[in-house]
């Protein structure tokens, strides 16, 4: 059965989606830890980041880095922080989330309500930016 992640690529589940290209595709999280968290995903259904080859991992960091740039220059934050956890969906995907201090990677800390309205705008904002 196809991963959660992989029914969003196809278009079967809604997202709101960011970028994508050839064997990656990113979208924001639908539970964030701050506006414009997004996660970045190879299209490939692997379940362990670092099970992906190498050549897959070092082509997804780089395209998570212009997804990066994207969300610095969509969102006001002091950078964008980098986070793997992977506990909650089999398949390989990288956190990306806008941050000002190093306590807001706590994933203790409440998530951020957004409507679908602030969803859409945030993703067509990071999409606007998105070289
Ligand atoms: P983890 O596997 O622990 O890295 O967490 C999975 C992340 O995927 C969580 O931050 C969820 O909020 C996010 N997530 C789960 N389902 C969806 C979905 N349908 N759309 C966007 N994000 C999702």
């Amino acid at each position: 059965m196809a991963t959660i992640f992989s029914r969003i690529i196809t278009g079967e589940i809604p997202s709101y989606k960011i970028a994508e290209e050839d064997r990656f595709f990113a979208f924001l999280d639908i539970n964030p830890m701050a506006k414009g968290h997004t996660l970045v995903v190879p299209k490939q259904e692997t379940d362990y980041l670092f099970d992906l080859d190498d050549t897959l991992l070092s082509e997804m960091m780089l395209f998570a880095k212009k997804v990066a740039k994207a969300i610095e220059a969509a969102v006001s934050c002091e950078r964008v922080g980098v986070m793997v956890i992977g506990l909650e969906v089999p398949h390989a995907h990288i956190h990306l989330i806008p941050i000002n201090r190093e306590g807001d990677m706590n994933l203790a800390n409440p998530r951020v309500n957004l409507s679908n309205e602030e969803f859409e705008e945030i993703a067509a904002n990071i999409r606007s930016c998105f070289a």
